[in-house]
């Protein structure tokens, strides 16, 4: 199995300071990494800065340049929750060229797959607004990108970030040729994603939202990929696979309330990758979005490689939650959701 990984010290500079999603993420990933000796088993390919042409496939021309301008000002707050710094623009520019460089090399059989650790995440950036952490939405121009550049016709985009990619729902939201599939806990940040949200017009039935209960653990997430996802992922036969990869899941992360273990994630990463083998030649690309406790992080970007790579051993160093008193009953809910998308 050939991993590619992106990474360049270029996503540091995007300085947020004491706020959660900061650089000390990405660097605490790459030196577990090396620490484990599972850097040497990967392929490094190097970003590029996504051109404004790129980003114009999913924002809008005022609200790039606005992001430009304020980089150019030295930073500042955009709304409550997002941060920039001088550095921010050049950043958010390579972690979508990061995305969009990991979507090539696999469409060119240069790997079988790719994880762009990439920073400001992404999947909460809106046509003309930032939000969540989020400037450029990287997996929205990646995907609009490979569409575009390899005359795709069907693209899978799995999300299992705590939060709703509000974001790339909306960029996708009337568009057929890709199918936007989320896990994340509701109701919370951002609002979005409830059952009824099902797409539009000819794209009707191409978003696919599983809004989990608080305490949801690796027992409701199995359930929901075997249940949705697969089926789901059959149905639409994917020319491509992309994962909008959060780890604020996690239990331990402390932005969120679910459970899931760094075993939980093994077993969803495998779950993908079964279906990119069985319906795209293994196709699959990775991009970082959420995951604010390093520990949980750095154990969990480790096993996803692990998976790719197709090393069978699972080092889960957390172990399961030590909270979880009540396992949610999902049952009704899978229903529900088989019953709106006609799964089997
Ligand atoms: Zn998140």
């Amino acid at each position: 199995m050939k991993v590619g990984f992106v990474y360049d010290p270029i996503y540091l500079e995007h300085d947020t300071g004491q706020h959660p999603e900061n650089a000390k993420r990405l660097e605490a990933i790459i030196s577990h990494l090396e620490m484990t000796g599972l850097k040497q088993q990967l392929i490094p390919i190097k970003p590029r800065a996504a051109s404004v042409e790129e980003l114009l496939s999913v924002h809008d021309e005022h609200y790039i340049s606005h992001i430009r301008d304020v980089a150019q000002k030295g930073g500042g707050w955009l709304g409550a929750d997002t941060v920039m710094s001088s550095g921010s623009y050049e950043a958010a520019l390579y972690a979508a060229g990061g995305v969009i460089r990991a979507t090539e090399t696999v469409m060119n059989e240069e790997v079988d797959s790719a994880f762009a650790l990439v920073r400001p995440p992404g999947h909460h950036a809106t046509h003309q607004r930032a939000m969540g952490f989020c400037l450029f939405n990287n997996i929205a121009i990646a995907t609009k990108c490979a569409l575009a550049d390899y005359k795709l016709e069907r693209i899978l985009i799995v999300d299992f970030d705590v939060h709703h990619g509000n974001g790339t729902q909306a960029t996708f939201y009337d568009n057929p040729h890709v199918l936007y599939i989320s896990t994340h806990e509701y109701p919370f940040y951002p609002g979005t994603g409830s059952i009824k949200e099902t797409g539009s017009g000819t794209a009707e039935g191409t978003t696919i939202n599983i809004p989990l209960p608080a305490g949801s653990g690796d027992t409701e997430y199995q359930e929901a990929f075997e249940q949705i996802i697969v089926p789901a992922a059959m149905r639409f036969k994917p020319q491509l696979i992309m994962v909008s990869a959060g780890y604020d899941t996690h239990w331990a992360d402390e932005l969120a309330l679910m459970q899931v273990s760094v075993t939980g994630f093994a077993q969803m990463v495998k779950v993908i990758k079964g279906l990119a083998d069985e319906l795209c030649n293994g196709r699959l690309v990775f991009s970082l979005e959420g995951g604010y406790n390093l520990r949980a992080l750095t154990a969990s970007v480790k096993v996803t490689f692990d998976m790719l790579l197709g090393n069978t051993a699972i080092e889960d160093p957390l172990g399961q939650s030590p909270r979880r008193i009540e396992e949610p009953n999902i049952a009704s809910l899978i229903r529900k959701i088989k019953e709106i998308h006609n799964l089997p």
